[in-house]
């Protein structure tokens, strides 16, 4: 495995600067697209990493793969009244289906579906970005992952969509917390900073059916099943069907160039190359997820 990812790692470092990093979010927009890291955390405890892969990066959108995780967790499936968990064939971003669709987001992973997501863990636990960051010291083992309180900063002065989104939401019935604390909390767990090894780690139990680091149920297997399969319909914008030809495994990208793609019963793999193509999605990560499933054969197909 250290071979794979060495020679992956090699392989995609000429992609590194096809594709622009996201500057939207303008503390994001510094960062060097030369950056590359691969790491593969395996469920019997290898762990493989090749390139930056402990340099830490912002995850952004790949918590909401943790703030879902975590709602299932304590509310099973009741998350599905209020999102739906369809690919939604629109821009993560995009207002104009929430209106359509009278309040009720596409899936989980745009981010109408992440605020619905954030603020029912709100409800449930009462600090929705300390919930995430604890799970995520837990899974990982590294006490020391945090929020980047520059990045968060950033993203709540340039937040103006994402805080008519939960206007929306609001007027449709669809948040039960504050707009403001909503927005503060998704915010806060977008701006978590992790590098490619802890993320891989951390990611491990959708590839141990929901088995947490510690060896305790964390998730039932029928709700990690479904975690990874909202990951491969909705996880990669609106790639989903390019990410699932090229790489055939369940994923979850952010904006900060990373991504997790789980091989259930097997391992977590994280990628993080901060130049992204124009559907949101690391150009060098996506190369290296294809190169890792036809060097391994291990996809879902
Ligand atoms: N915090 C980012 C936003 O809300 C997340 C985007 C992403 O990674 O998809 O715009």
């Amino acid at each position: 495995m250290q071979g794979i990812v060495d020679g992956i790692a090699a392989h995609v470092a000429p992609l590194c600067r096809q594709g622009q990093v996201a500057s939207y979010i303008p503390s994001l927009g510094g960062v060097s697209p030369d950056n590359f890291g691969i790491c593969v955390a395996m469920a019997d405890g290898g762990v493989y990493g090749a390139g930056d892969w402990q340099v830490p990066f912002s995850i952004q959108s790949i918590s909401k793969v943790f703030s879902l995780a975590l709602v299932m967790s304590y509310d099973y499936d009741s998350i599905w009244k209020r999102v739906f968990r369809e690919p939604s064939g629109t821009p993560f971003n995009s207002m104009v289906q929430l209106e359509a669709d009278h309040g009720i987001p596409r899936n989980p992973f745009i981010n109408a579906g992440a605020l619905v997501v954030t603020d029912r863990l709100l409800t449930l636990t009462g600090d929705a970005a300390a919930s995430v960051r604890g799970l995520l010291r837990q899974e990982s083992g590294n006490p020391a992952v945090d929020v980047d309180a520059v990045v968060a900063a950033s993203e709540a002065d340039h937040g103006h969509r994402n805080a008519s989104m939960a206007h929306l939401l609001a007027s449709y019935g669809n948040l039960e917390n504050p707009v403001d604390e909503v927005l503060d909390n998704y915010f806060k767990q977008c701006a978590l900073e992790m590098c490619c090894e802890d993320l891989a780690k951390a990611s491990l139990f959708l590839a141990r059916h929901g088995v947490a680091a510690g060896g305790t149920p964390f998730l039932a297997p029928n709700q990690s099943k479904r975690v990874n399969a909202v990951m491969l319909t909705c996880g990669t914008y609106d790639a989903a069907g390019e990410f699932a030809y090229r790489v055939g495994l369940p994923g979850k990208s952010g904006v900060g160039g990373g991504i997790v793609a789980i091989v259930p019963g097997r391992c977590a793999i994280t990628v993080w190359g901060p130049a992204l193509g124009p559907n949101g999605n690391s150009v060098a990560g996506i190369a290296a997820l294809d190169e890792f499933t036809t060097r391994t054969g291990w996809s879902i197909f």
